[in-house]
């Protein structure tokens, strides 16, 4: 192979559209390291959680269905997640490489995901895990305030907007998310501990999971993501498939020689 075929290789690996989950608790964080993977890498943001909002704000049939059990901090039911899911993957912006956050969140979904991506010959580059005891999430969630317009998640403590009660992009109102009360917190944590932690497992058991402590400061987790995410792409990019499959090739050559 030329140097010029191994620096075109290169840089389509720099290109290559990324595909990554986040997965943790509610309140890990997943909504700000997501903001910045989004710009970083120039992803389609899918977050489960906003599209069944959106769907509840539109009064749409699925919207009517998931907002009492959203309110009370169940889980959508896996068939309705799917075909939501399948129709958004449908949509030309995934092509560039996309970033699921808050889905999957059992097992039956994290299944159906990657058979749903391997289909498609596109399939996910690493799954990463915010983890976080239950007690910080807590004391994290009742004093968050999310915008409505744009998704962005502040901390009245620990990341508070520049202008009280006001997004720093757009200027929107923040809101205080009917869901991020104690008790539902609670119930949340609840359900995330039974549904959500097979699904984890099973990532882990296909060699996807990477962990990273979500107790760190914000800009630390950061950069352990983007290292994590890093890593993943060029452990998947062209020239190395390239090179597994010749070496692949070599070891069926061999056991056809030897057979
Ligand atoms: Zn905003």
């Amino acid at each position: 192979m030329s140097v010029i075929d191994l620096r075109r290789l290169t840089s389509t690996a720099r290109q290559q559209a990324l595909r990554v989950v986040l997965i943790g608790p509610p309140g890990a964080g997943k909504g700000t390291q997501a903001a910045t993977l989004k710009e970083r890498y120039g992803l389609a943001h899918i977050s489960t959680g906003d599209m069944l909002r959106e769907e509840v704000r539109r009064q749409s049939p699925l919207g009517s269905q998931a907002k009492a059990l959203m309110a009370a901090g169940k889980l959508v039911p896996d068939v309705l997640i799917l075909q939501m899911m399948a129709q958004r993957f449908q949509q030309p912006d995934v092509s560039r490489g996309f970033l699921l956050d808050g889905f999957p969140r059992s097992r039956a979904q994290g299944e159906a995901l990657v058979a749903m991506l391997a289909a498609h010959n596109q399939p996910l580059h690493t799954v990463v895990q915010l983890d976080l005891q239950d007690e910080e999430i807590v004391r994290r969630l009742c004093l968050r305030r999310s915008c409505p317009a744009c998704g962005r998640v502040y901390h009245l403590q620990s990341n508070p907007p520049a202008q009280a009660g006001l997004c720093d992009a757009d200027g929107s109102a923040l809101v205080h998310r009917e869901d991020d009360n104690e008790a539902t917190i609670r119930t949340r944590l609840a359900v995330f501990h039974e549904q959500t932690e097979p699904v984890i497992e099973y990532f882990r058991s296909i060699g996807l999971l990477q962990r990273v402590d979500a107790s760190r400061p914000i800009a630390h987790v950061e950069h352990l993501v983007e290292r994590m995410v890093q890593g993943a792409l060029t452990r998947t990019s062209p020239l190395r498939s390239s090179r597994r499959l010749t070496i692949s090739k070599f070891r069926s050559l061999g056991r056809a020689a030897r057979g």
